[in-house]
């Protein structure tokens, strides 16, 4: 708890100074509070003592001008100074962290170790933080300073009308918590029920069409108020049982209060004070209950934001697990040589919390080991600048695990990459990336312009001049389909924009590619996904654009890989062959066996 706290600290270091000035008006303001019934005890003592008008007025213009300056003056400076230096600069500070972090992970991080876990741990994370930053301002901070004063302040004025006020604060807190721990199990299960429930409700709206299509609308509402059945159920039970425990709650409180004030009396009659004293004490020692009534309610959301917040905050202090040397070597022109040397490779284990805690986990870890085979054994090839070359096998060969070793997504668990001769652990990344044009399976598409969308990767994307644009549209064949685009390479595309196919989606992958001028050009399952006629614009664009640069084609379909210069067989993670395509269908069996396959499958290559 101790270590989060200074964790949370760490990161507000540049809203320190805001926040202790906060805390520092809160402060003042609190103590400004409790000036009035002072005043209020003179303009009774004045009154019943029969002093000038004048001078009671002036005690009623003092409580006047304290009360504007404690709520009305140090209420705007308050929010000024949160408006100002705290809610917006908090908000962007802590989202570029958030994207700074899940940029800041390596491919491999951000696919492997299911990203969307991250993407909620991130979430929740920041959501609980901000609130239970503003709770703790503008609620729990007061409260207490609240509290803590009123028991000085009668402290001071009577020691033991102070201690008989400290005793009875001290039982009701004692009591909250007590509460809230005999309670705990049942709060969390009424949780759990809400979370599900939740959970249920997004699924359905998710789900519409299956739903309706199956004709499942009954069952669904039935499945779900069966579950806020549960949540009425528990929540009436607990929440009767709890709220019982308000009358001892409230007891304390007016029992105290009634103590102090018998005793008050009781000292006023004896002539220790003035009648009007008597004002003060009713204000204090009613000021020390005022609010504690939340901090029960408050103890719980602090509960169930701290266990979001401290998986935030691990999570903030995940290392990238692909680092740059420090002085790395810059390539400003690559040739675009490659190399791999007796390259092995393991994808990490996925650490998954509930499978390791769960007995069903524990079962199934054989299987989960089984998954952590090497993908690549001992891999040897070399590649020279501006060939061609394919990598066929059957799926889950490796095939993709070689392009993903070859932008460094991941690094090598043994043998090396390299490129141009130098270790790919040593060059510029990001100098590097921008040589490398890679068309994956699934080409991302950002709800932006088709522009936008293409010269995503340039590094000086001014420097892009239109003909540029259009010498990649022809080669990536976007020119065919440029007709459905209204405002040319200013239409909108992607979600917001209009839809693009499969085929169309490629094209602009490989557009995305060309246009950085890449040394190197990796197609990953380029045409996995596309019709006939699809995948033969594709190759022709791939032909097209291939010349002068290395081109490295990943491929499930042999008719891809026909005019490579030279074809690699991966199988079980190693190079089985190596050669043309007719060389292979020499020696080569598990080729062979491949296009014999694919020949059935197509009828042709
Ligand atoms: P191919 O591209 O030839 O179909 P891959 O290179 O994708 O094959 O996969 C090689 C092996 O690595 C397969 O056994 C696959 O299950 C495994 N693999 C691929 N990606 C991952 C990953 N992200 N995490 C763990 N294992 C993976």
């Amino acid at each position: 708890m101790k270590k989060y706290i200074k964790k949370i600290w760490e990161l507000y270091k540049p809203f320190r100074k805001a926040l202790i000035f906060l805390f520092i008006l809160t402060l003042i303001s609190q103590m400004l509070f409790l000036v009035p019934p002072i005043l209020y005890a003179k303009v009774v003592d004045s009154v019943i003592s029969k002093e000038p008008l004048l001078k009671s007025l002036y005690f009623v213009i003092a409580v006047f001008v304290v009360g504007f300056l404690s709520k009305v003056v140090m209420n705007y400076i308050r929010n000024y100074t949160e408006i100002k230096w705290i809610h917006y600069d908090v908000d962007r500070y802590v989202y570029n962290k958030n994207i700074s972090k899940i940029l800041s992970f390596s491919v491999g991080q951000n696919t492997n170790e299911n990203s969307g876990v991250k993407q909620s741990i991130l979430n929740r994370g920041t959501n609980a933080m901000e609130q239970a930053m503003y709770k703790t301002l503008f609620d729990a901070v007061p409260i207490i300073l609240q509290t803590v004063l009123s028991i000085i302040a009668m402290l001071i004025i009577n020691i033991f009308l102070g201690l008989i006020v400290f005793f009875g604060v001290a039982l009701y807190v004692s009591l909250v918590i007590y509460l809230n721990n005999k309670f705990k199990d049942d709060l969390k299960k009424i949780d759990d029920i809400y979370n599900k429930n939740n959970k249920e409700y997004t699924e359905i709206l998710w789900n519409i069409a299956t739903i309706k299509l199956n004709a499942q609308e009954e069952q669904s509402q039935k499945r779900y108020d069966n579950g806020i059945l549960r949540l009425c159920n528990l929540g009436k039970k607990v929440w009767i049982r709890y709220s019982s425990w308000t009358l001892a709650r409230g007891g304390i409180a007016e029992i105290t209060e009634f103590i102090v004030m018998a005793l008050g009396v009781w000292l006023v009659y004896k002539g220790a004070y003035t009648p009007g004293t008597l004002v003060i004490f009713w204000s204090w020692s009613s000021k020390a209950f005022n609010g504690l009534g939340r901090i029960g309610m408050m103890q719980r959301q602090y509960m169930r934001w701290g266990a979001s917040i401290k998986k935030y905050l691990d999570l903030l202090e995940i290392e990238p697990d692909i680092r740059e040397i420090e002085n790395p070597v810059r390539i400003k022109k690559i040739k675009g040589e490659v190399e791999f040397k007796n390259v092995s490779f393991k994808y990490p284990f996925r650490k998954n919390k509930e499978d390791k805690d769960s007995s069903a986990g524990k079962r199934q870890n054989k299987k989960i080991k089984n998954e952590n085979l090497p993908a690549l054994k001992k891999i040897n090839f070399k590649i020279k600048a501006g060939q061609k070359v394919a990598f066929v096998g059957e799926s889950g060969a490796g095939k993709s695990t070689i392009a993903q070793l070859l932008i460094r997504a991941y690094d090598v668990s043994d043998g090396r990459v390299a490129i141009d001769g130098v270790d790919i652990k040593n060059l510029d990344l990001r100098c590097y990336r921008e040589q490398v044009g890679v068309v994956p399976q699934d080409v991302g598409v950002f709800d932006r312009t088709l522009r936008e969308n293409i010269i995503f990767g340039v590094g000086d994307q001014k420097k892009i001049s239109i003909k540029q644009l259009e010498d990649v549209a022809r080669l990536s064949c976007i020119h065919k389909f440029k007709h459905r685009l209204e405002h040319g390479y200013d239409t909108m595309i992607g979600e917001k924009g209009i839809r693009l196919s499969g085929g169309e989606r490629q094209r602009v992958g490989i557009a995305r590619a060309l246009i950085k001028d890449p040394a190197i050009l990796i197609f990953d399952e380029a045409t996995s996904h596309l019709d006939t006629e699809n995948e033969k614009m594709i190759h022709e664009a791939i032909d097209k654009v291939s010349e002068g640069r290395t081109t490295i084609i990943i491929a499930h379909r042999l008719s891809t890989i026909k005019n490579a210069d030279k074809i690699f067989v991966i199988d079980k993670g190693k190079i089985v062959g190596e050669g043309s395509h007719q060389e292979l269908m020499k020696d080569c069996k598990i080729y062979q066996n491949l296009v014999a396959h694919q020949s059935v499958d197509n009828g042709n290559l």
